[in-house]
């Protein structure tokens, strides 16, 4: 059961980790950019050290650090290369995740089949394996390969290394010897590669998360903020929105020597009807419709919002009774010469309107100004319909 679980959750760490291979390999490209500066210059070390040391005519010495000028000389080269190739790459505007895994994997190998051919060298003078031990840790530590492909790559090279020892160390048990800590080299290795995968995927796949849960939070934010400003049907300014505009504009009014401003309420004729007859999805059609109507009137010199069910009230800032009335007019003609096409019906409405002066009168002002256009409204609504009535304060 164990056994099991371990396996189900080492494939969800692998899974996890597949679904942001391309960032690992991104970072890999950064890393290898990066490093490669002071790869190089730990390669020139190396090299200055073996080309400044004196063989004392000791053939073997000889080849041992000629070996060692030479892999070091070449890895150098390779490297200067490889970080210019990284640069070009890193360049590049969008990343191919293939090329950025063939270019990791690039530098892993030729690492750790330098690592080999060092410890082959070595095996010239003493039965060490250093060299691959570094060379398997540093890659293992900088560079995040898929645990599969880790495994793939340190099991191959290990095979190289098992037979490429045996050409240069003559001794069996010291043979044996290198060879085993090589099998220990490629154990460590591996634990790291796991282990630091594991550790990346669990910390990528967390910050993935998170951006997902920011993002959907924007969006969850900005409906707020529009639902808290807006109607959803019609698109016009709610009530509470409309409230703070009305508040600025008592403001604005204070300041002025001969304030001015005028209050419309709007009702649809009828409305009732059109919902009974036609069903409620095409009195929403209508609504919508005829609060582009209401909008594209008042545009430019107030603002209009939906009251609520059929209703809508309109602010006209620096307008007079009169003004109002007559933006009144032209809506009320609109409406009444509209029609409203939906599922082949041909529907005509009309509206009543009420209009009052927006005084500056203190805290009540809207109030009392509200009160008087729907009182207008109700004369309106009251006298046939479909027509503009004004209440004075
Ligand atoms: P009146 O001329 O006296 O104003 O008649 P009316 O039928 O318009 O008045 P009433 O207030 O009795 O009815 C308003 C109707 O508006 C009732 C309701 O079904 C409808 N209504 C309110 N909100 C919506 C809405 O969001 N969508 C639709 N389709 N209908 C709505
Ligand atoms: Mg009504
Ligand atoms: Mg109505």
């Amino acid at each position: 059961m164990k056994v099991f679980s371990f396996i189900q959750s080492t494939k969800r760490v692998l899974k996890v980790g597949n679904i942001i291979k391309e960032q690992f390999m991104v970072l890999n490209l950064t890393r290898i950019f990066y490093i490669s500066f002071l790869v190089v210059f730990i390669h020139l070390a190396h090299l200055l050290f073996f080309a400044f040391h004196d063989a004392f005519g000791d053939p073997i010495v000889e080849s041992w650090r000629i070996g060692n000028i030479v892999g070091h000389a070449f890895m150098m080269v390779f490297m200067i290369i490889i970080s210019f190739c990284a640069y070009m790459i890193k360049k590049r505007e969008k990343y191919n995740e293939k090329l950025l895994l063939y270019f990791t994997q690039l530098v892993a190998l030729s690492y750790l089949l330098f690592g080999v051919i060092m410890v082959t060298i070595d095996q010239l003078i003493k039965p060490s394996n250093t060299a691959f031990l570094l060379v398997v840790v540093f890659v293992g530590i900088i560079l995040i390969i898929p645990p599969i492909l880790a495994i793939s790559n340190y099991i191959i090279m290990y095979v190289i290394y098992y037979f490429s020892v045996g050409f240069t160390q003559m001794t069996p048990e010291l043979l044996l010897s290198v060879r085993v800590s090589g099998l220990t080299s490629i154990g460590i290795g591996i634990g790291v590669a796991i282990v630091l995968w594991h550790n990346h995927s669990l910390q990528l796949t967390q910050k993935h998360r998170i951006e997902i849960q920011n993002k959907r939070l924007e969006r969850t934010n900005k409906k707020l903020i529009y639902y808290a400003n807006y109607d959803p049907l019609t698109g016009l300014y709610n009530r509470m929105k409309f409230m703070t505009f009305v508040k600025i504009e008592l403001e604005r009014m204070k300041k002025k020597d001969r304030p001015l401003a005028c209050l419309l309420i709007i009702d649809i004729d009828q409305f009732k009807r059109i919902n009974d007859n036609y069903g409620h999805p095409v009195g929403d059609y209508v609504l919508k419709k005829i609060a582009a109507i209401i909008q594209d009137t008042v545009n430019d010199i107030g603002i209009s919002a939906r009251l609520g069910g059929e209703e809508f009230i309109i602010l006209l800032p620096d307008k007079t009774v009169d003004e109002g009335v007559s933006v009144a007019e032209s809506i009320r003609i609109k409406l009444q010469q509209a029609t409203f096409e939906v599922n082949s019906l041909k529907i005509n409405c009309t509206a009543s309107f009420g209009v009052a002066p927006l005084l500056s009168l203190g805290k009540d002002s809207f109030n009392i100004s509200y009160t008087a256009a729907d009182k207008a409204l109700y004369i309106a609504k009251n006298s046939g319909r479909n027509s503009v009535m004004v209440s004075t304060i």
